[in-house]
């Protein structure tokens, strides 16, 4: 059995494995903090939540790292617009971020790097794009030559010879030599009033596309595991990401690309200018701290239950519908943890073997590229049999136990239960060591042989990294997984 994952570039879904056993390198998109974050982003968010707490619950430490864009046209414009600076425009957007994913359950990534915070590092990697004859400069810009780049549009399945700078791939109004090339360094200009950094270029500011590709390679490496993002970032933003990486390092950048569907509102796309640019805090009914909650924890279910990969439909009746689903769920596991009499089990009813097999389902189902639906099926139908056991009081303690510590599972993977713990204690599926560990296990056993202490100290330390704490015993090493590390 071997976790598959829907690879955009591929088309196809593909069988997934970390570079480095049992550790996964991955980036994510964030958000632009011009504004508060709508819940097509938190869509997306969430989406990534759900990834990396299974790829926890399977084993594996998750290295999450994700963007915050604290510069852009937008926010250059509103902070000059508002002749405020721009910590104080953007602090209330992030703290507004990280108010809204706590709400939401969801869990922080490592780090959150800020694209004002890491200008060295971007100069740094124009000057190596220009050093390997990829990029260019003009008046005072800097641009990447697509055309010096064999294989630009191929991520995205597109032909690009004959586009136009109409295609959108970067519409600033600066010269460069070919239309289609986008920008690494932007010349400041007069509307960007105080709002530029030096660079050996000039005074200026960074290309959007640029601040992906230099931090996700400075936190977790040239090549990393999984990038992930909204459908409506495959083309141009990621296309340039790979550009741009791979056009510095000559080598791979991201293993596996991600990409889930947008959410729409009543049938239609979300935009300020519709008026429909629903928040968070718009979600909720009232004031009402109770009902904030079912909301917040009902867009959540909603969200996570559904397929990364189809395309959402919000309206209230589907909150109420998520809600109503989620509270039968969490009165269940309620009334399972307090069972107060002792019910006898019906005969032929073997509840350790419902269980075995629910579970089996759900992972398989979450192993076939997060299908959640159909995990939540395999959940629902143990559900309701325990439900009917719940009312005939034919149920055991012993019994309830086992199907509330499914539950307990479940909700550390979707996050969609009140009580049942926090992704501090993730439960971790996986009764076997991945191979490659194994061998590292015995690689380790067979350096203490030889007394080369250092060799096996160093092969602790790598299968710590990878969450295996090592145990010695009188009878040989055993091991045991150290759960989450990365948050
Ligand atoms: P932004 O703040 O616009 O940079 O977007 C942050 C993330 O949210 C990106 O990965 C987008 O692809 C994603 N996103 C934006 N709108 C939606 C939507 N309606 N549904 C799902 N994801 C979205
Ligand atoms: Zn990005």
């Amino acid at each position: 059995m071997s976790i598959q994952f829907y690879d955009t570039p591929s088309r196809a879904k593909r069988a997934f494995e970390p570079l480095i056993p049992g550790l996964v390198r991955m980036y994510s998109c964030g958000p632009t903090v011009w504004d508060f974050s709508h819940i097509g982003n938190f869509r997306c968010f969430l989406f990534y939540d759900v990834l990396k707490r299974y790829l926890r619950y399977r084993g594996f430490r998750v290295e999450h790292v994700m963007n915050l864009t604290d510069v852009d046209d937008r926010i250059v414009q509103q902070v000059n617009d508002k002749r405020a600076t721009l910590e104080a425009y953007v602090k209330t957007f992030i703290d507004g971020f990280f108010v809204d994913i706590d709400a939401l359950q969801i869990v922080r990534a490592d780090h959150y790097p800020r694209a004002t915070q890491h200008i060295p590092e971007m100069i740094e990697l124009i000057s190596r794009l220009i050093d390997n004859g990829v990029a260019y400069e003009r008046e005072g810009s800097v641009y990447f030559a697509i055309s010096r780049f064999p294989g630009y549009g191929d991520f995205a399945h597109l032909d690009v010879t004959g586009m136009r700078a109409g295609a959108r791939v970067d519409t600033d109004k600066y010269d460069k030599d070919d239309v289609r090339d986008f920008v690494l360094w932007k010349a400041w200009i007069e509307t960007d009033g105080e709002l530029a950094w030096d660079s050996p270029w000039g005074r200026g500011r960074p290309g959007w596309h640029l601040e992906c590709s230099c931090m996700s390679m400075k936190y977790l490496g040239e090549t990393f595991d999984i990038h992930t993002g909204g459908v409506d970032l495959v083309f141009p933003h990621h296309q340039n990401e790979i550009a741009q990486s791979e056009g510095a390092t000559g080598k791979q950048f991201a293993r596996f690309w991600m990409h889930n569907e947008f959410i729409n509102i009543d049938g239609v796309g979300m935009s300020k200018s519709l008026g429909n640019n629903l928040r968070l805090r718009d979600i909720r009914a009232g004031d009402d701290a109770a009902q904030r909650h079912d909301d917040i924890t009902g867009f959540r279910y909603f969200v996570v239950t559904n397929h990364y990969r189809t395309t959402l439909n919000f309206s209230r009746e589907a909150l109420d519908g998520a809600t109503n689903a989620r509270q039968r769920l969490n009165k269940l596991y309620a009334r399972l943890v307090t069972l107060g009499t002792d019910g006898n089990d019906l005969d032929g009813s073997n509840w350790a073997q419902q269980v075995d097999a629910a579970r089996v389902a759900f992972v398989e189902a979450m192993d076939d590229d997060l299908n959640a639906p159909r995990a939540m099926a395999s959940v629902f139908g143990v559900a309701a049999a325990v439900e009917r056991a719940l009312s005939a009081t034919s149920l055991s303690q012993a019994s309830a136990a086992l199907v509330a510590a499914f539950l307990a599972e479940v909700d550390a993977v979707l996050g969609i239960l009140d009580e049942a713990g926090t992704t501090a204690d993730i439960v971790i599926y996986n009764p076997e060591l991945p191979e490659a560990l194994d061998q590292m296990l015995h690689e380790r056993q067979r350096a203490r042989d030889l007394k080369q202490w250092a060799r096996s100290d160093e092969l602790r330390d790598t299968l710590a990294e990878a969450g295996v704490a090592v145990i010695d015993t009188p009878e040989g090493p055993t091991w045991t997984w150290t759960g989450s590390t990365s948050s």
